[in-house]
């Protein structure tokens, strides 16, 4: 069961995601510090955080230095904003280091407050982009079903996540989604590469469909996150990438959660050898600690931006914060010298890999993948072998048994998804292994299957 500090927070605080009727009933778990890899809650449970956060804290909690280096910032220039033509140097650092880490045609940022902030941003310059190029009627942009990239309208117009699109009415015009390369869920029925084809084919249809001239980018992650963890077939983004050169169509790629090393490459772009015209990023750019996002622009775009665009009406309150940036400064230093992406490439990656792909004999699960320090597991009726009925809600069952095991694992539907901090230990990645496997035989149990006989 949920614990719960009773009437401390039921009153007033809605929370994100969230049944708002059953929080009130059951009220929320109180997390009052954290260490390392590890949360801890009001009660006095230790719970090793399988999430980092919400693929945040790259860097693990308690880490003295971000908090020294927002300090620091706090008593010398805590605000100012970056809007006449301003600037501070933790953001113009800040930027600097971005550029030097992205790949070699990025060299321009534009500071937002969070993910969404930069997918909005990346919305509006796309389509100033192709005004200024004189193809105003370059307008729509193809992005995926099931994808997310942010809560706000243009983050949800965006993405593809059906019951977002329901609840909040009509969204941004021309924006269109087809389907993902989430091989276990849609394309069983074909071999992996294949069904990558036939992903990237399903975009060049749907170009030829809304008409070739009028398709102005295409978004998406290079392996999607909040969407479960979906790793596509070799064959998808070098078919994809070349529908959009035949089609001179623009590539934003989302780095919001793969970015900063989770997929063991300070992007996620440079894994699949993407070349990116816009890439958003956020999370894991501050470790979390504080918030911070921004798009990252290619020289196609800059460029004309900048020599052709005049002023962008276009910007935050927060565009720059220098606290955030100085964090965020501190947190990249701290990276490159721990050599933390290395680390998961190499090591901590490819180990996880290994004690993953354990839990696939487990009967709940029809799949366990993982991709650097990123994995899911699919959870599937023993009996069918397929999925479970969906109002079962397994995969919810399977989060909360799995938090009161002491391990904080996603769901998505009935997706499990771990996205641990990246300093997580061998050691720790043991742990949490055989702590999703001790929330795998009690969600069995609780679901009263036949092969649940463990003591
Ligand atoms: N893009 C992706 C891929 C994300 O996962 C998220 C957040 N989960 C966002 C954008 C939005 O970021 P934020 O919550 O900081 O607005």
């Amino acid at each position: 069961m949920p614990l719960s500090l009773p009437a401390l927070d039921r009153a007033h605080h809605l929370h994100p995601f969230t049944d708002f009727k059953a929080l009130g009933e059951e009220g929320s778990r109180v997390i009052t510090h954290a260490e390392g890899v590890y949360i801890h809650d009001a009660e006095g449970h230790r719970i090793l955080d399988g999430m980092a956060g919400l693929w945040c804290v790259n860097l693990g909690y308690g880490r003295r230095e971000l908090v020294d280096a927002a300090t620091e910032q706090m008593g010398q220039l805590p605000y100012y904003t970056t809007f006449f033509k301003t600037t501070h140097p933790p953001v113009v650092g800040l930027a600097a280091k971005l550029c030097q880490l992205a790949p070699a045609h990025m060299n321009h940022v534009f500071f937002t407050g969070s993910g969404s902030e930069a997918n909005d941003t990346v919305l509006r310059m796309v389509r100033r982009y192709w005004a200024l190029k004189g193809k105003p009627w370059k307008q729509w942009i193809i992005g995926r079903e099931n994808g997310y990239h942010g809560s706000t309208v243009a983050g949800v117009s965006l993405g593809g996540i059906s019951l977002m699109h329901e609840q909040g009415g009509p969204g941004v015009p021309c924006i269109t989604h087809v389907r993902q390369p989430y091989w276990f869920s849609e394309g069983r029925d074909q071999w992996p590469e294949a069904f990558g084809y036939a992903c990237a084919a399903a975009i060049e249809e749907r170009i030829l469909a809304l008409g070739e001239e009028s398709v102005a980018a295409f978004i998406a992650e290079p392996v999607q996150g909040a969407g479960g963890a979906i790793i596509p077939p070799e064959s998808y983004w070098p078919a994809v990438k070349e529908v959009l050169a035949r089609y001179d169509i623009l590539l934003v790629v989302d780095e919001v959660i793969c970015g900063f090393g989770r997929l063991g490459e300070w992007f996620g772009s440079d894994l699949y050898d993407l070349v990116p015209d816009l890439m958003p990023i956020a999370k894991g750019l501050s470790s979390g600690y504080l918030p911070i996002g921004g798009v990252l622009v290619g020289d196609r775009v800059a460029d004309t931006l900048i020599e052709e665009g005049g002023e962008f009406f276009h910007g935050f309150t927060y565009s720059g914060h220098p606290v955030c940036a100085a964090v965020a400064l501190k947190n990249l230093e701290i990276m490159e010298e721990e050599c933390v992406v290395e680390r998961v490439r190499d090591d901590l990656g490819p180990y996880l890999a290994l004690r993953w792909a354990e839990l696939a004999d487990h009967p709940l699960v029809g799949e366990a993948r993982s991709l650097g320090l990123m994995g899911a597991l699919e959870l599937v009726d023993p009996a069918t072998g397929g999925r479970f009925d969906r109002a079962l809600a397994v995969g919810t069952l399977c989060r909360d048994i799995s938090f009161s095991c002491g391990l904080v694992m996603r769901s998505v539907g009935d997706t499990m998804i771990i996205s641990p901090p990246l300093v997580i230990t061998r050691e720790q990645i043991d742990e949490l292994v055989t702590l999703a496997r001790e929330a795998l035989d009690e969600t069995a149990r609780r679901l009263s299957l036949p092969f649940a006989c463990i003591p």
